[in-house]
């Protein structure tokens, strides 16, 4: 097979499954066990695979890791209870203090602010611009360790120099992590631009519906392990391409304990099978609307950020390695116009934060998920307080379009 999506209909089936099931069923048990005692052993030391304690291991959330790995065509997955929990462990696991990080500036929120506390707490983060390489190759010191970035930004859009900065860290010996949340492994594999390390926040297009939270790190087999200081000595065994990720699930999963639950991830499997059909619609969806708020006269809508416009800066980047554009948008309201009459006079659209979920959502940015930050860091980030962020679901078109232009028409 193939397929992105015959791959992942039939990722179960290719381990024997109880019964012949055609589904990986939920196992809750935190324990496994087993018949003879060497084996028991064998497996704590790595000798021979199979299942222990479920903090670092289950059957169920290793059919979705499975899963996974295939999508983003890696070597390896370890799934946590969220996107964050991935990104948090990924670097608590593989960085020590006083390693340095390239970051791209325009991130989303919460992984800022997480990386904001790691930098208090002994690793060094700069932040740059990373729509431009040269900004990356920049800001590299002998301390740096490893680059991250996103696919697409929240909330402008912005496009990280996503080919140029693999090239950089391979030429650097730099571990590269992109974080594919926007894009999912549908639109874009990192792979293709020389990443080591894809993150993914299950909680978004991968699982779709809006009512699961979980995070995955995939292990693309790019990164010579066996040149980095990091990688404990009990983790230094077997193929040098797996250090890094054994490193991340038995170091990082155990102290930090950030596990998917087996329901989480058969919800999330469940979600994953739609997910070519899910993002076709919602891109196209998020097309049509772009460019209807582009053509609303200038009294109503100041700006569109979407890639899949041409006047965007990164448009042709991202026609390059995603085709489509994803299915987030901003837009900054005209001046003269009340962002709060106009929200509330959406009549299909929902007032909430998330994305990624098949309802539409708006929310307005400057108020909410950046309102902490401060006017210094909104102005920085280019974030205008009429701007509003819109995840575009997979309704039928007209409904959206509509909506909005009776919005317009209402406030
Ligand atoms: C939502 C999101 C995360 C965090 O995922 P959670 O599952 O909410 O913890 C990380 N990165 C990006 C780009 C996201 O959109």
């Amino acid at each position: 097979m193939k397929g992105f999506t015959s791959k992942i209909v039939h990722s179960d089936r290719q381990q024997a499954i109880e019964h012949g099931a055609v589904h990986k069923p939920v196992h809750d048990s935190v324990a496994f066990s087993f018949e003879d005692a060497h084996e028991l052993a064998a497996v704590f030391q790595g000798k021979q695979p199979g299942y222990t304690y479920g903090r670092q291991v289950n059957p169920t959330v290793s059919a979705l890791e499975n899963k996974i790995t295939a999508m983003e065509q890696g070597v390896a997955s370890v799934c946590f209870g969220t996107g964050m929990a991935a990104i948090g462990t990924t670097m608590f696991a593989l960085l020590r203090a006083g390693d340095h990080v390239v970051s791209s500036a325009f991130l989303f929120g919460n992984t800022t602010s997480l990386f904001n506390s790691f930098d208090r707490q002994g690793l060094n983060i700069s932040f740059v611009d990373a729509t431009n390489v040269d900004n990356v190759a920049n800001a590299i010191t002998a301390e740096t360790k490893m680059v991250f970035v996103e696919t697409i930004a929240n909330p402008r859009t912005q496009i990280a120099d996503l080919k140029a900065i693999g090239e950089l860290c391979q030429q650097r010996g730099l571990i590269y992590v992109v974080d594919n949340t926007m894009t999912s492994p549908y639109l874009f594999q990192p792979r293709s631009v020389g990443a080591s390390l894809v993150v993914n926040s299950l909680t978004k297009y991968i699982s779709g519906h809006g009512n699961v939270l979980g995070g995955v790190v995939t292990e693309l087999g790019t990164y010579d392990w066996g040149a980095f200081q990091n990688i404990y000595a009990d983790y230094r065994k077997g193929d040098s391409v797996r250090w890094g990720i054994t490193q991340i699930r038995k170091k990082g999963l155990r102290d930090l304990g950030a596990a998917l639950a087996a329901q989480a991830a058969h919800d999330i499997s469940k979600g994953a099978e739609t997910l070519a059909l899910r993002m076709e619609r919602q891109c196209s969806n998020a097309q049509a609307l772009a460019e209807f708020l582009q053509q609303q006269p200038s009294s109503s809508v100041e700006a569109v950020y979407y890639p899949g416009l041409p006047q965007h800066p990164q448009y042709q980047r991202s026609q390059d390695l995603f085709g489509r554009s994803g299915a987030i948008l901003s837009f900054e309201l005209s001046a003269d116009r009340d962002i709060w009459q106009f929200l509330n006079a959406l009549q299909v659209v929902i007032k909430s934060t998330n994305l990624g979920d098949n309802r539409s959502l708006v929310i307005p940015v400057a108020h909410t998920i950046y309102h902490e930050v401060g006017p210094k860091v909104r102005a920085d980030m280019g974030i205008a307080d009429t701007l509003i962020r819109v995840s575009v679901g997979i309704e039928d078109v007209e409904d959206l379009t509509d909506d909005f232009a009776q919005a317009f028409a209402r406030s």
